[in-house]
């Protein structure tokens, strides 16, 4: 596949350009909108006030630090689903091959629609003055000859970009580019390179796909091929998000409860920032527990109301540790993830930013905090990206 074919698109600043749109004295001005409560993250940042540091994810009373002139707003989900269609249906005029990503992100596989639309990038500039018109937003697109590129071509130029990666620029696109924006990168394996002295793309270049595979396995495989701009995966229509969820393997297997708790913990806010960022929240929890001997156990349960605070997700996953004995050998790998999506009405606002009801649960996950210093990792906005 050599040809600019994939399209990458994505809304810049999405709630916060809605909220902005919709009061038109907030254009120009720095709004956050997320949680409001003492726990809340930031859902999005206007880019006024990413000028202050303040980025999504980024817990509420930090960004207030940051940028107290900031205007603070609670999410309104479904106004933003409701443009979040508008735009779907934008998109779907152009290829019936579109895979939506998340709320406001989606791939488009463009093939065929040159004789309708003409060339790849008229389509681009056509998608982009489509969503300026019809919603008054801008979109950050990406155009190149894979997914891989084409998601990192729409994250070059934000906001209102277009970004065109053809084949013969693949190579100086990559050259510079932070290790970590390789998909399968997180902290964990970034700093295993890093003692190879790789920070850069380039960095991973002189290596040989046989060499990182010895060492990393599969990932290395993966890595070599990224590093490459090579990247196979078709755009698969109608895939919906089925399911939120985030593992951790431990560097060394886990008995500890409280440390595993922790763990569950900051697995948790990952987890409801992911469903808050799409306003889903879902009906069923469910974790994955992996032993020493590679034995591997799944639990799930189904609450009479569906979740989306860390809070509650912690709760109920810890119920299904504790209820099974599960904690009871040594733990190699944790996770906890949240299934049957649905989409989150306004009154359920409420599970995210006021503070739990629950005092007891309260007072332990703030010791939790307290012990393992969540509050300050909290603030490393990879934690939920990765
Ligand atoms: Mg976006």
């Amino acid at each position: 596949m050599k040809n600019l074919q994939i399209l990458h698109a994505d809304m810049d600043a999405f709630f916060s350009s809605v909220e902005q749109r919709e009061n038109p004295e907030l254009k120009g001005k720095p709004v956050i909108v997320g949680g409001v409560s003492r726990r809340g993250v930031v859902a999005t940042a206007s880019y006024e006030a990413r000028k202050f540091g303040v980025h999504s994810a980024m817990p509420v009373a930090q960004a207030r630090k940051l940028c107290p002139q900031g205007i603070y707003l609670p999410s309104r989900h479904q106004l933003y689903q409701q443009v979040s269609r508008e735009i779907f249906s934008i998109l779907d005029k152009y290829t019936p091959l579109v895979e939506k990503l998340s709320i406001d992100e989606a791939f488009l596989d463009i093939k065929g629609c040159e004789r309708l639309y003409g060339n790849p990038v008229k389509i681009a500039k056509l998608i982009k003055a489509d969503v300026k018109q019809q919603t008054e937003l801008t979109i950050s697109i990406g155009l190149s000859i894979n997914k891989f590129l084409a998601k990192l071509a729409s994250d070059y130029d934000k906001p209102d970009g277009l970004t065109i990666v053809n084949a013969n620029s693949v190579k100086s696109f990559l050259a510079d580019l932070d290790i970590k924006k390789i998909w399968g990168v997180g902290d964990a394996f970034a700093a295993q390179l890093a003692q190879l002295n790789i920070f850069k793309v380039r960095d991973v270049w002189p290596y040989s796909q046989e060499e990182l595979r010895n060492r990393f396995g599969k990932a290395g495989s993966k890595l070599f091929l990224l590093c490459r701009g090579i990247d196979q995966r078709q755009v698969s229509p109608g895939s919906e998000i089925k399911s939120v969820s985030h593992e951790e393997t431990f560097a060394e297997n886990l008995l500890d409860k409280d440390k595993l708790l922790a763990y569950l913990f900051k697995m948790s806010e990952k987890v409801s920032f992911r469903l808050h960022s799409n306003s889903l929240k879902g009906k069923t929890v469910f974790i994955k527990i992996r032993y020493a001997d590679f034995s591997t156990l799944n639990r799930q349960i189904s609450p009479a109301d569906p979740v989306a605070s860390a809070e509650k997700i912690y709760y109920l996953a810890k119920e299904l540790l504790e209820s099974n004995e599960l904690f009871s050998h040594p733990v190699r790998l944790l996770g906890v993830g949240v299934a049957n999506l649905t989409a989150q009405k306004q009154q359920q606002l409420n599970l995210f930013t006021k503070p739990d009801q629950n005092n007891k649960l309260d007072e332990t996950i703030d010791e939790l905090k307290r012990k393992y210093g969540f509050e300050k990792i909290s603030r490393a906005r990879k934690l939920y990206l990765d």
